[in-house]
């Protein structure tokens, strides 16, 4: 499924319980946090899940919801907004793959030196 796809799918489930009036930026934008939250609570006070090689397929499951709360939400959002997500969100890779150029990141020894190349190119690109 296209991500354009999946975002109007989400309006029409949005259209067909009438709730586009609720549905303003700002508690969409709640929604997200809360749902973000929610993820993680999932990890709060508790071992590394991957501590022991394996995940467990509850756990994974329940992050699964929780990623899929988050993406709905943001769908909201751009529908109330009338942004396009698929737009966005190649324009936002386009623009991490700048800051972050694979060539360079991915000889880096440790997060220190990738921030170090981020801020040199940011410096360099006037990026944000
Ligand atoms: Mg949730």
């Amino acid at each position: 499924m296209y991500f354009s796809e999946f975002q109007h799918l989400v309006d029409v489930y949005v259209n067909e319980r009438d709730w586009k009036k609720y549905h303003k930026p700002k508690d969409i934008a709640i929604s997200v946090a809360i749902e973000s939250s929610e993820l993680l609570e999932l990890f709060q006070w508790k071992p590394d899940p991957l501590e022991s090689g394996k995940l467990d397929r509850e756990l994974k499951a329940r992050i699964g919801e929780e990623l899929a709360d988050i993406v709905i939400y943001s769908a909201c959002m751009a529908n109330a907004l009338d942004i396009d997500l698929s737009e966005v969100l190649l324009h936002k890779i386009k623009k991490n793959s700048r800051k972050y150029p694979a060539g360079k990141v991915a000889k880096a020894k440790d997060w220190d030196e990738i921030r170090s190349i981020r801020s040199k190119l940011s410096e360099k690109n006037g990026d944000d």
